[in-house]
């Protein structure tokens, strides 16, 4: 995605861009939909602060409970571009160069930065997925199983040990 900046007036401007998620995102079997962005670009001086926004529809499997499900992730980046005569700028922010006389600003490796940044390493179908049962491998939020209540207190089982060698 390419910003305009010839010609870029003082106030916020507001770019929209939908496409192929993948130009930003490797990974065609999960994010095969469109990416929507957004960008907002506002002018502070001799530097540019950039609002992304994105929206990313995909296919995932569930970590816990190995289902697939679709879910659009949301994305939320702030980035700070200064021009190349800058110079002297004594700040804690990190920016990124604008070469001299560039007329457009590409924001594409702030898109991907902010995607991987912003994507979960552990994607869940639901925060309170019950996941699969350890004993019988059934999916615990769909079916319920009879193997919580097989597995017996072993204080029980001492018990019934006992009971069992009495008869
Ligand atoms: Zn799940
Ligand atoms: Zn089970």
């Amino acid at each position: 995605m390419r910003i305009q900046l010839s010609g870029l007036p003082l106030e916020p401007q507001t770019f929209e861009h939908r496409g192929a998620a993948d130009e930003y995102i490797n990974d065609r079997d999960t994010f095969s939909g469109d990416i929507y962005i957004q960008a907002i670009i506002h002018r502070e001086g001799n530097s540019l602060r950039l609002n992304l926004e994105a929206e990313l529809p995909g296919q995932f499997i569930c970590h816990r409970c190995g289902d697939s499900f679709t879910r659009t992730h949301c994305f939320k980046g702030e980035y700070f571009f200064i021009s190349d005569e800058g110079g002297g700028l004594s700040t804690d922010r990190e920016f990124s160069i604008i070469p001299k006389g560039a007329v457009s600003l590409d924001i594409s490796q702030e898109i991907r930065d902010m995607i991987l940044l912003g994507l979960p390493a552990k994607i869940l179908c639901s925060n309170d997925c019950r996941g699969l049962c350890p004993h019988c491998g059934v999916n615990l939020n769909k079916d319920e199983c009879a193997c919580q209540t097989e597995v017996i207190d072993p204080r029980w089982k001492a018990l019934q040990k006992l009971k069992n060698e009495k008869s």
